[in-house]
């Protein structure tokens, strides 16, 4: 079902106008070029420097999400997250409450076994969260387009981060709540791993540590932050947390930076703006005009991250093509 997000932020609005609108293409991309693969008659020299421009900085990031002395609120209830609060670039000026989301466009998502590799961005957030055994905090699933007529697509399934999200309301200590960025985060020093959450969670996106977690030193050294969930706690759930830390410091997620194919965007509701960085979109004329869902929105739980519906098409992939359910395994990590 189509539901396009009608978001009036007049400070998006002026950014827009004042850095993008000139660019304003009518699929609601903002800057940079279409993800479609160059024309084959192009030069690899000049392909090589249209993917430089496309690339979007840091400091353009910054610019884009007015981030340059914007830090975050963070739930100052909670002592761990007031400490995020303090970290803010501002040095204790203003600072604008961000709404973090997500669009995962499937037309461009091959599952990448048009590379013969594991999904690159369910590996790119296993080697930088060092994600213990067996978790995929973004899981790439093939799913059938349709019953009757055949052919399939890739999904890669993050945590919603649902604005009315089940599996916060029946945990009972509190250990996982919401931010009020958007983020559901889990306090792993609190979490007495009753699993109370995962059974709430309709996507099964929550995960549990049966063992002790077998994580790198690095990983082990980390001191403990519910934002990074790192180290991991024997008996304790985890999930993707969506890397605000990584918004809030002008860099996208490790997923979305680990995507070959520019599939998934990132950024803010308010701002009304995400990247994928490479290309910058207007949220909602985006969704809009792409006839955007949300996964299982008949439920309730409001999640916060969009999909375009495809089937890999802008990829090259045929979905009937059976050869193309041969997705490599994921190696994680070693621990010690
Ligand atoms: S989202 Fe990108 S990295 Fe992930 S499976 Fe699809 S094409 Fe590969
Ligand atoms: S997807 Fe599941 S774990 Fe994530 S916020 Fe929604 S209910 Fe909670
Ligand atoms: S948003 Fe962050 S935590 Fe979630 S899957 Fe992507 S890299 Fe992992």
């Amino acid at each position: 079902m189509v539901q396009p997000v009608q978001i009036e932020g007049v400070a998006g609005k002026l950014l827009l106008e004042r850095v993008c609108m000139d660019n304003v293409k009518t699929d609601g991309v903002l800057a940079g070029e279409s993800s479609k693969e160059p024309q084959a008659s192009q030069g690899a020299e000049r392909q090589s420097s249209k993917k430089d421009r496309n690339l979007i900085t840091r400091r353009r990031f910054l610019c884009l999400f007015g981030l340059a002395g914007a830090g975050a609120a963070v739930a100052s209830h909670l002592p761990n997250m007031s400490a995020v609060a303090a970290d803010g670039e501002t040095g204790g000026g203003p600072r604008r409450l961000r709404r973090w989301c997500m669009v995962v466009d499937l037309r461009r998502c091959d599952g990448c076994v048009g590379l013969n590799k594991p999904p690159r961005c369910t590996e790119a957030c296993i080697m930088s969260h060092y994600v213990p055994d067996g978790m995929e905090w973004v899981q790439v699933y093939r799913t059938e387009i349709n019953a009757h007529s055949g052919g399939t697509y890739f999904f890669p399934l993050h945590c919603q981060q649902c604005e009315n999200p089940p599996c916060t309301n029946v945990c009972p200590v509190g250990a996982t709540f919401a931010t009020p960025e958007g983020p559901i985060l889990i306090d792993q020093q609190r979490c007495i791993g009753c699993r109370m959450c995962m059974a709430a969670c309709p996507y099964d996106r929550r995960f549990f540590n049966w063992g002790e977690p077998n994580q790198p030193p690095q990983a082990k050294a980390m001191a403990y932050h519910p934002e990074t969930q790192q180290p991991a706690y024997k008996g304790t759930v985890m999930k993707c947390d969506m890397c605000p830390e990584r918004g809030r410091a002008g860099e996208v997620p490790y997923c979305v930076e680990g995507c070959p194919r520019g599939v998934i965007y990132y950024g803010d509701l308010e701002e009304d703006i995400a990247t994928n960085g490479r290309e910058i979109i207007k949220i909602s004329s985006y969704l809009a005009r792409n006839h955007a869902y949300r996964y299982k929105e008949h439920l309730g739980t409001q999640p916060r991250v969009y999909f375009i519906p495809g089937y890999g098409e802008d990829a090259g992939r045929n979905a009937y093509d059976p050869r193309d359910s041969r997705r490599k395994e994921l190696q994680w990590p070693r621990g010690t």
